[in-house]
């Protein structure tokens, strides 16, 4: 069977600033609660650093206090609040000690139990409140994550600790747009994040290959959650409905937490949009070719008998296994260059060709698993520029991996279907509401 050569667009690539971390992020298992990302990690109790000292004083913090007596008696003038900010290279030894507080005292604080296991795990820009009476320390606030903050105060001769939580309001949103040029620029005039719009490509990541085959007119409509925090935006939170029209395809989904696990995405039928392949075994978003209005041809094709797809990004780029598999071939092929190539179970085989080189460990006789990196977009072999060659085949047979069906994760339990289409009938009613198409979703 013979494809058409998929064209290659000559728009310019999509650079965003956070993408990257937003795409690490994006996943197909939305969590009620997002804890931030926490980049660096800071090691502890070993040596102090000395750094400039981040002190500043701070108004009285808004702790909700336990019903318990507190040690603290004396008048509330006598108190001293001090802001530390953790700093790369910090140690929790060196910041209690730039405190004045001492390694006795230290000691005795995590002993207080698991819950100042916290503090054992310190990163750049984590807030530590300290509370002193005179010189003495009475009390660490140390915000865990948007909600939690963990409260550790002096109880006679040691310590005791809670952690306070504090929810954040939720409030429900909903856009839409039709794409323009980019997906990015029409979603974010529509008022999203880079890493909502990383999300919904995520979601429907499954059945649009964002990097080839969104176009002008295509369309989407998203009802999702916003946090506060005192009337101000802490974070955007779940997507919990969503939609997708893309060349005529309509797909629409809504979350939904099967009871006892995991949230997910489901269509107003119950079925899971989650595949046993992605359809993008490419970062969408390095791709050059996103889509254009002038469908021009960049990449002059030396490769006989075209059979794949290609994908024109910078050299380096990360390739992902697009299903679990095993590599059964990882070497140099001729005009492919550096290639591998993954069976995923008797049926299905991919190649991914022109390799600038293979990822760490990847090897033939190497299983591998959906989404994992296994090499680098170059140029080996014959070809004018750096790109992902990428070929599908079912049972020995070429397949157009833009448009080849695959086969689908489990549906929803019928134990469980009459609850969840309760539950998300007046998502899709809405989705339906305010959805820029007429047309009857398909999926
Ligand atoms: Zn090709």
């Amino acid at each position: 069977m013979s494809l058409a050569l998929p064209n290659h667009a000559s728009v310019a690539p999509l650079t965003l600033g956070s993408m990257d971390q937003a795409a690490d992020q994006a996943s197909q298992d939305a969590q009620l609660s997002l804890t931030p990302s926490k980049p660096q990690e800071v090691a502890i109790l070993s040596k102090p650093v000395q750094l400039p000292s981040t002190l500043s004083p701070e108004p009285e913090m808004q702790v909700p206090q336990s019903s318990e007596t507190h040690p603290v008696k004396a008048s509330s003038s006598l108190l001293r609040k001090v802001k530390a900010v953790v700093k790369s290279g910090d140690t929790l030894s060196g910041l209690f000690n730039r405190n004045g507080i001492d390694a006795n005292t230290l000691f005795k604080v995590l002993e207080v139990g698991p819950v100042s296991n916290h503090l054992k795990r310190l990163f750049p820009g984590d807030e530590f409140h300290f509370t002193f009476e005179a010189d003495r320390f009475l009390r660490l606030e140390y915000p865990i994550d948007d909600e939690n903050t963990l409260l550790i105060e002096r109880a006679g001769e040691g310590f005791t600790a809670q952690t306070i939580t504090r929810l954040l309001d939720v409030q429900v949103k909903s856009v839409q747009g039709v794409i323009e040029s980019s997906l990015f620029l029409s979603a974010q005039k529509a008022g999203l994040s880079d890493a909502m719009t990383m999300e919904i490509a995520s979601i429907f990541g499954w059945d649009v290959d964002f990097a080839l085959e969104v176009r002008e007119g295509d369309s989407f409509a998203v009802i999702y959650q916003e946090l506060y925090r005192d009337g101000k935006k802490v974070r955007d939170g779940k997507i919990l409905a969503a939609e997708f029209v893309n060349r005529g395809h309509v797909y629409r989904t809504a979350y939904y937490k099967v009871p006892g696990g995991r949230g997910e995405y489901f269509t107003a039928d119950g079925k899971t949009l989650r595949k046993s392949f992605i359809r993008t075994p490419v970062d969408f978003a390095r791709v050059s070719s996103g889509f254009s209005l002038s469908r021009k041809h960049p990449i002059l094709h030396t490769i006989r008998a075209h059979k794949g797809v290609d994908y024109a990004a910078a050299k380096g780029t990360p390739i992902k296994a697009s299903g679990d598999g095993k590599i059964v071939f990882a070497g140099r092929k001729g005009g492919y260059g550096n290639t591998l190539i993954i069976k995923h179970g008797e049926k299905y085989t991919t190649l991914y060709a022109h390799l600038s080189r293979f990822a760490k460990n990847i090897r033939s006789g190497v299983r591998v698993r959906q989404s994992q990196i296994i090499g680098y977009v170059g140029s080996t072999g014959l070809a004018s520029g750096p790109h992902l060659h990428y070929e599908f085949r079912v049972n020995g047979v070429h397949r157009n991996p833009l448009t080849v069906r695959f086969p689908g994760a489990a549906p929803l339990p019928q134990a469980h279907l009459a609850n969840f289409k309760t539950k998300t009938a007046g998502l899709f009613t809405q989705l339906s509401a305010i959805s820029s198409t007429t047309q009857v979703a398909e999926n």
